[in-house]
């Protein structure tokens, strides 16, 4: 029996969701809770349309740890699923310590009151994971999680070391919105609002949000600024893969988005601290998530392609070679098979392909584990048989920039 338990309703938890139902076989149970029951509802009724599969659906505030556990006691899953926000990460871990249960998630802690995404927090639950012999598996997303194992995967078949590596995530979708985001806007707008960092020679450089521009042309996509920000996998790269001198992470905005996000900033609506209004506290960048698009309902419109990969320069038997890896996801392909558009999808497949190898054995151990810690080889595979092919092609030399 590998039941698991998915906590969080949003548009990452419903690919999810559909893809494990898809798979059955690996996944003999699926329970689903989130903090508005109805949104599990919704995803379980198109669950059941699509497949035939019946999934449980269960109200939590996954911030109230004693509720959790006892939820986990009650659906007794061999794996908890955590698809809700960065916040819930460590009270989700409590919880699972507390129930004797593995832990996967897709994205790292950060505190509702400050905008600083670490691994700290979760790297500190390394010893309580391993004296219980549980295993918490961290950032099983796209980036991070894809990204990563596309680096491990170079480093084990194409190089012998990794000097630099870029990270480049282009969405090339259009929704039709003036502006929307394409996952939680709150947590969105809190990373692509943070100043930049990339890692060089041992050091972290800060640059501010968005300062640093470049043109690259994706396939599929076609040419597209993207710019210089800070993402939570470079942070565990350069812990796990220590000879790599550089770090980057890149990700392409349309000129109408900075010009929305300017604004919004200018005029002090991304701000996370409260504000007074009549009487009341209110949390800007939380208001303006109320009255942006909820990224779940962008499936039906969204038309286009998401084109994500990793650029790594090394050496193999003494000679400096350059690869190119990437994923080419379609918005209307994905929305068809889950009802959810590529962003979601590219990040909720990954979180089904980690359950599947954690819940099967094929990937385990215990303590607390970023992907790029597990062999890829597994994971790479049910990439290309569970609707993210990946190609790998050879440049004629480094990126220029
Ligand atoms: P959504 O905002 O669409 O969904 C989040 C879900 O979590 C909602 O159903 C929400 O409930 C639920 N939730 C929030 N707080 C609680 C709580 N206290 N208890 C229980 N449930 C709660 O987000 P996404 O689906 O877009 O993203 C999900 C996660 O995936 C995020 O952590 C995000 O950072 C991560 N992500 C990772 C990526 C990667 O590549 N690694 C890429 C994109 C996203 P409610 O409906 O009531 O608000």
């Amino acid at each position: 029996m590998a039941k698991v338990l998915v906590i969080g309703a949003g548009g990452v938890s419903s690919v999810a969701v559909h893809k494990m139902a898809f798979n059955a076989d690996i996944f003999t149970g699926i329970a689903l809770a989130s903090r508005t029951k109805t949104k599990c509802d919704a995803i379980a009724e198109s669950v059941k349309q699509r497949t035939g599969i019946v999934i449980d659906t269960f109200q939590i505030d996954a911030d109230d740890v004693i509720a959790t556990t006892a939820l986990i006691r009650q659906v007794q899953p061999v794996l908890v699923v955590n698809l809700a926000l960065p916040y819930q990460d460590l009270h989700i871990m409590d919880a699972c310590l507390e129930a004797g249960v593995n832990y996967m998630d897709t994205a790292n802690y950060e505190p509702i009151d400050e905008a600083r995404f670490e691994y700290s927090w979760q790297w500190a639950y390394q010893e309580r994971f391993k004296a219980k012999g549980l295993m918490a598996l961290l950032g099983s997303g796209f980036d991070p999680g894809v990204t990563s194992v596309f680096a491990t995967w170079l480093k084990k078949h194409k190089l012998d070391t990794i000097r630099t590596l870029d990270i480049l995530d282009c969405n090339g979708g259009d929704h039709g919105q003036h502006f929307a985001t394409n996952f939680n806007p709150e947590i969105n707008i809190r990373e692509v609002t943070a100043p930049a960092r990339h890692y060089l020679n041992g050091q972290w450089i800060e640059t501010p949000a968005l300062s640093t521009k470049q043109t690259f042309s994706f396939e599929g996509v076609g040419p597209k600024n993207m710019y210089l920000m800070y993402h939570e996998e470079l942070e565990s790269l350069a812990k796990h893969l220590p000879e790599i001198e550089r770090i980057r992470f890149w990700m392409t905005f349309g000129d109408a988005y900075i010009t929305h996000l300017t604004v919004l900033q200018n005029v002090g609506m991304t701000r996370i601290d409260p504000v007074m209004y009549n009487g009341q506290e209110v949390v800007p960048l939380q208001f303006l998530k109320a009255v942006l698009p909820e990224p779940a309902s962008l499936g039906a419109t969204t038309k286009g392609k998401t084109n994500i990969g990793d650029i790594a320069t090394g050496y193999k038997d003494g000679e400096e070679r350059t690869f190119y890896i990437y994923n080419i996801c379609d918005h209307e392909e994905a929305y068809a098979e889950t009802g959810n558009q590529a962003v979601s999808y590219t990040t909720g497949v990954p979180a089904m392909i980690g359950a599947a190898l954690m819940v099967q054995g094929v990937w385990s151990g215990a303590g607390v584990f970023n992907i790029e810690q597990m062999d890829p080889d597994p994971y790479m595979d049910m990439l290309n048989a569970h609707g993210l092919p990946w190609q790998v092609k050879e440049l004629a030399g480094p990126l220029e920039f």
